[in-house]
């Protein structure tokens, strides 16, 4: 079959060959597997993280790639779940080991042994991927593939965001960048919480604009301060100074959720801005969000597929995977990006 497969870490743009598409082998699969032949495939901004070494490293050659949309091709001995011909995704909950303390506290996104799809084991930049079956989820109705892979992180993760910030009807929300996770929230946001005022910060004059058609309440530069203090910001930037923005602009008693595995260092001296009685003083807090469990993607599917909660979507063909990540390096985004593996 045909894989990116990413060799090494390094910089996307100055090397050629650390990601390249190869032939590699069928999945090998075990009894208690599946696998599924890809249709649609999402391109994250963790694979640009995990190319150019900013998460926990893989063990290469590794194939990138976490948001999958397929039909199963073949089943393990012992699967039950799927059969042949069935609609699967799998997610970036790849495998959690069931038992460790987290695993028990339905925290299995915090699990000991956590392995994330297109890292620690293959991902879906491929035509096809072995996942537990378990670990899978069955699309019955839904959207045509290429709409539900960018549900599967973008969506997923941001709706484990949404409900960290443990906001409530009417009180205002606000989003501190806007790509393919902040949009789809958003959109979210206005079905769970009418009464709530959606504020959005963004750089770019384009993606204030989208997030306005998309039905914002407000839209500003990142250190603009809006009409109404957000009672939580969901944080989706790559960088730090938005973090110091949005700990400004926050109401009291409010809180920041930060949703990226981790942050570039290239501003880190932000941080020095970071003032104890303007940003955090009167019960501000500041909270990351870690991975994904099953239950928020299975949760937020549902909620997207009952309220229509279609992504914008950016179409590329497979061999131009490596175009979609350099964009997404050079920020050129709008909605979420997805790869079409198998054609129609
Ligand atoms: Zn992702
Ligand atoms: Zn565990």
């Amino acid at each position: 079959m045909k894989a990116w497969l990413l060799k090494r870490c390094g910089n996307l743009v100055e090397n050629d060959n650390i990601l390249e598409i190869c032939d590699v082998p069928y999945p090998e699969i075990k009894p208690n597997e599946i696998v599924i032949k890809i249709k649609a495939s999402g391109v994250c901004h963790t694979e640009h993280d995990e190319i150019e070494g900013r998460t926990p490293p893989p063990k290469f050659p590794v194939i990138l790639g976490h948001q999958i949309v397929g039909v199963v091709d073949k089943t393990g001995k012992e699967a039950k779940i799927f059969k042949c011909g069935d609609r699967a995704a799998v997610a970036w909950i790849g495998s959690s080991c069931g038992e460790c303390y987290f695993c028990q506290k339905g925290l299995e996104n915090l699990c000991q042994n956590f392995q994330a799809t297109g890292r620690d084991i293959n991902g879906g930049y491929a035509q096809y991927i072995a996942i537990k079956e378990d670990f899978a989820y069955k699309i019955e109705g839904g959207f045509e593939d290429e709409f539900i892979a960018p549900l599967l992180c973008a969506g997923a993760v941001g709706y484990r965001s949404l409900k960290l910030t443990e906001i409530k009807d009417g009180e205002p929300i606000g989003f501190m960048g806007f790509g393919a996770s902040a949009h789809i929230v958003l959109k979210l946001s206005k079905i769970l919480f009418p009464s709530s005022q959606l504020m959005v910060f963004a750089r770019s004059e384009t993606e204030r604009q989208f997030a306005l058609d998309l039905g914002a309440n407000w839209a500003g530069d990142i250190e603009e301060i809006p009409p109404q203090k957000p009672k939580a910001i969901i944080d989706t930037t790559p960088v730090w100074k938005p973090i110091i923005a949005s700990l400004n602009a926050l109401e009291k008693g409010g809180r920041v959720v930060i949703n990226a595995i981790r942050k570039e260092s290239t501003d880190k001296e932000e941080l020095l801005k970071l003032q104890y009685e303007s940003h955090l003083w009167l019960e501000k807090e500041i909270k990351s969000v870690a991975n994904v469990t099953r239950q928020d993607v299975k949760e937020f599917l549902a909620l997207a597929f009952k309220n229509n909660i279609k992504p914008e979507i950016q179409i590329y063909s497979f061999e131009n995977a490596k175009k979609a990540l350099i964009e997404i390096k050079e920020k050129k985004i709008r909605g979420a990006k997805v790869l079409i593996v198998e054609g129609k």
